[in-house]
């Protein structure tokens, strides 16, 4: 079905599923062998979606035929008629090689049109057999079907068309690099000191859009791994201006771990600086593969963490799975922690299971005084925020910080 999509898998299936049972109920309403979803694709005729119990050497789906040899264009003509009982009754369609291969008696077929107006392809049922009960009340129906199918390729060709927008968009944005890193320093809570740092994406769009979205998109269009191993690529380019003493953590999705292309490029750079942060609240499609691009990373000396601590509701369970070495509390947890027994324990228990555990945690998003000293006391280890310093261009960082006591 490739031209129906294939960029949105879960709207496109249930586009295919409404076609699909529109297909099905006309063909067995007018007691057919065949019904079938065209599009026309230059010359050619494709089917984009198939009833035809049995009949799967006939056609199936991603198939094509000659649109010359079939009676589409005729019908579109008017040189044929959207309804007929029997082709034998009308010369024009007895004459044609089709009538006779197939063979194809009963033949009901309507356009499907784009929302241009333009003609997407057909909505068809067909049978071997004559049918003289066919009657104008079924091509109604016919119509009314065909217009519930052209409905879901107008939604599911306005997807892909947005799909593809989205990803021109990223490429382009690749292509001129039109993003730049900030980087955003973590703190040892306890000594006050520069620790670390994570890098941050920055694309140059205005209005400006957080990367969030961009990396969503970009995950939404099949372009994740481009956009990230590429922001990554960036983001090491920087590590050799970073003094030793610290370390870059990089942000990636689980499916771009799982693609195992992270370590060769890792591998050019001092491992024991590196922490990949793995993003929590995605859902995780192959943990097979996760797993082993996380052990040879590991195996490298490269450490994991998870991003986003405590966000989402599958988090705990992936975090166990993941035995990150730094659990990075998500900001809703910290945010005015200092007033709230409910996230204090919380972030206690996150603090029994690090250590449990013997990994360091780190409290993201600390925008107040009393966050620190709250987090400090229950024995969070290190800590990030807009209190402490937001993202910034690597240079002011390591003017404004390297060596300077924070909290
Ligand atoms: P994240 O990885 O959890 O990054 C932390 C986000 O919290 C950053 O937002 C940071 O600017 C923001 N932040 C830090 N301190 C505070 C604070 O005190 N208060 C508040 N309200 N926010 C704070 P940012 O840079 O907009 O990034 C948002 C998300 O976009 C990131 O969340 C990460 O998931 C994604 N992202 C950003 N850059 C990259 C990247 O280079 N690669 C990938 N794969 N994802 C990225
Ligand atoms: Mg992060
Ligand atoms: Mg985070």
């Amino acid at each position: 079905m490739s031209n129906i999509g294939a960029i949105k898998p879960a709207s496109v299936a249930v586009g295919q599923d409404i076609i699909f049972d529109a297909l099905h109920t006309m063909r067995t309403h007018l007691q057919m062998e065949i019904a079938y979803l065209s599009e026309f694709v230059g010359d050619k005729l494709v089917f984009r979606a198939l009833d035809a119990p049995g009949l799967e050497h006939i056609a199936q789906v991603g198939g094509t035929r000659d649109l010359s040899e079939t009676y589409c264009n005729h019908i579109l003509a008017g040189d044929l008629p959207e309804l007929m009982s029997d082709t034998h009754d009308i010369p024009f369609a007895a004459a044609m090689p089709i009538t006779k291969a197939l063979p194809i008696r009963a033949h009901v077929s309507v356009p499907i049109e784009r929302s241009d107006g333009s003609i997407y392809g057909m909505f068809c049922c067909l049978s071997p057999n004559p049918n003289s009960s066919l009657n104008q009340r079924d091509l109604g129906l016919m119509r009314t079907f065909a217009r519930l199918a052209q409905s879901e390729v107008q939604r599911t060709l306005e997807v892909k068309a947005e799909a593809e927008a989205t990803a021109a968009l990223i490429e382009t944005a690749l292509g001129t690099r039109n993003f730049e890193m900030v980087y955003q320093p973590i703190f040892d809570l306890a000594s006050g000191r520069i620790s670390g740092m994570e890098a941050l994406c920055r694309f140059k769009t205005d209005p400006y859009r957080a990367p969030n979205l961009w990396f969503d998109d970009a995950a939404r269009v099949g372009k994740a791994e481009l956009l990230e191993i590429c922001v990554i690529e960036t983001a090491l380019a920087a590590l050799g201006d970073i003094p030793p003493d610290l370390y870059l953590t990089l942000n990636a999705s689980p499916e771009t771990v799982a693609t195992g292309r992270l370590a060769p490029i890792l591998a050019q750079h001092p491992a024991d600086r590196l922490v990949i942060e793995v993003t929590e609240h995605m859902q995780v499609g192959d943990w097979a593969a996760l797993d082993r691009s996380l052990r040879a990373l590991r195996d490298m000396g490269i450490r994991v963490a998870i991003d986003d601590a405590g966000a989402g509701y599958s988090g705990l369970q992936q975090m166990v799975r993941l035995k990150p070495e730094i659990i990075k509390l998500d900001r809703s947890l910290v945010d005015h922690i200092d007033e709230d027994r409910a996230r204090r324990s919380l972030c206690a228990a996150m603090v029994h299971y690090a250590t449990e555990t013997g990994a360091a945690l780190v409290a993201e998003g600390i925008e107040r005084q009393e966050e620190v000293e709250v987090l400090r006391d229950l024995g969070v280890d290190r800590g990030q925020g807009y209190l402490l310093a937001k993202p910034m261009p690597l240079r002011e960082l390591l003017e404004t910080h390297h060596g300077a006591q924070k909290t």
